[in-house]
């Protein structure tokens, strides 16, 4: 089966570059990333954009207003989400974002809501949104519990998008991490507006003992997440993603391939992410 990892990170970011080696026990770096996808069979993912304006300052005001993937030889088979930082993002740096939806590589766009407090649904991302459209890429919207302690998590709950998804019905946009821990409210949302989709990327973070213990069904810890798959039933909208390097690749995808029904299998790992990211076909290995 050949497979998309709809939510990676291949940048200069300390809080991932520790979380990798101490946690992880990922090698973050090209070499890293591509033992891992061959052996698994991933054909193209899915970076999102991000820097720190110096070593340990994510969430940053002081960030690039249009952050990329800074670490050295990105593999060819990543395209990346521009992330926004809003308090940069003048007029001048909305029309080098136009430009830049133009590169082939350029498959989306990054919003790190909770990490910068304004809500989806502020007039600051107006124009973002009526970019995607015009280049017909997605938005990608951190939502949920948040990497760092210094982000406000009121901005990040997954209700705030409805009102988005309803203003920009010609726009995709996707919840990463469906919104957990209010995964419930996060299948609602995408019960109810068709033009929102969810990747499961970051549920877990760490090596294959902190992934197995939730195989065994009966750990409660996952109830709310299996629970909301059911309720949104909208397992063609669900997207297979990783947050690598905070989790190895292989034991993450066997976790999530217990959950998600195999008849939705190809959907789930494949289908979906080009259908929200159609610029990766150009892009696949
Ligand atoms: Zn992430």
């Amino acid at each position: 089966m050949k497979i998309i990892d709809a939510h990676v990170h291949f940048s200069s970011i300390q809080t991932f570059v520790e979380t990798a080696h101490k946690l992880a026990d990922v090698e973050y770096n090209e070499g890293g990333l591509l033992a891992e996808y061959e052996q698994l069979g991933v054909v193209a993912a899915v970076g999102m954009g991000l820097e720190e304006s110096r070593v340990g300052a994510f969430p940053d005001e002081e960030a690039p207003a249009l952050m990329g993937l800074n670490l050295k030889n990105r593999p060819s088979q990543i395209g990346v989400c521009i992330g926004i930082n809003p308090f940069a993002l003048t007029a001048s740096e909305l029309e080098r974002l136009d430009a830049k939806l133009e590169d082939p590589t350029v498959v989306g766009v990054k919003i790190y809501l909770g990490y910068y407090p304004y809500y989806a649904y502020d007039s600051i991302y107006t124009l973002v949104y009526e970019l995607a459209e015009k280049h017909d890429v997605p938005v990608v919207f951190h939502t949920g519990d948040t990497y760092s302690a210094d982000a406000l998590i009121k901005y990040a709950h997954p209700l705030t998008i409805d009102e988005v998804a309803v203003k920009h019905r010609n726009v995709r946009f996707v919840m990463a991490h469906l919104g957990d821990p209010w995964c419930l409210t996060a299948a609602e949302v995408m019960y109810k507006n068709h033009n929102v989709f969810a990747d499961l990327s970051g549920l877990i973070v760490g090596t294959r003992n902190r992934v197995e213990p939730h195989m065994d069904t009966s750990n409660p810890y996952f109830d709310h997440f299996r629970h909301a798959l059911v309720f949104g039933d909208s397992y063609d909208r669900y997207m297979f993603g990783t947050d690598w390097p905070l989790v190895q690749v292989r034991p993450y995808m066997e976790w999530l391939a217990g959950i998600i029904p195999e008849r939705y299998h190809e959907k789930f790992f494949y289908e979906t992410a080009l259908r929200v990211f159609p610029k990766l076909e150009g892009l696949m290995k």
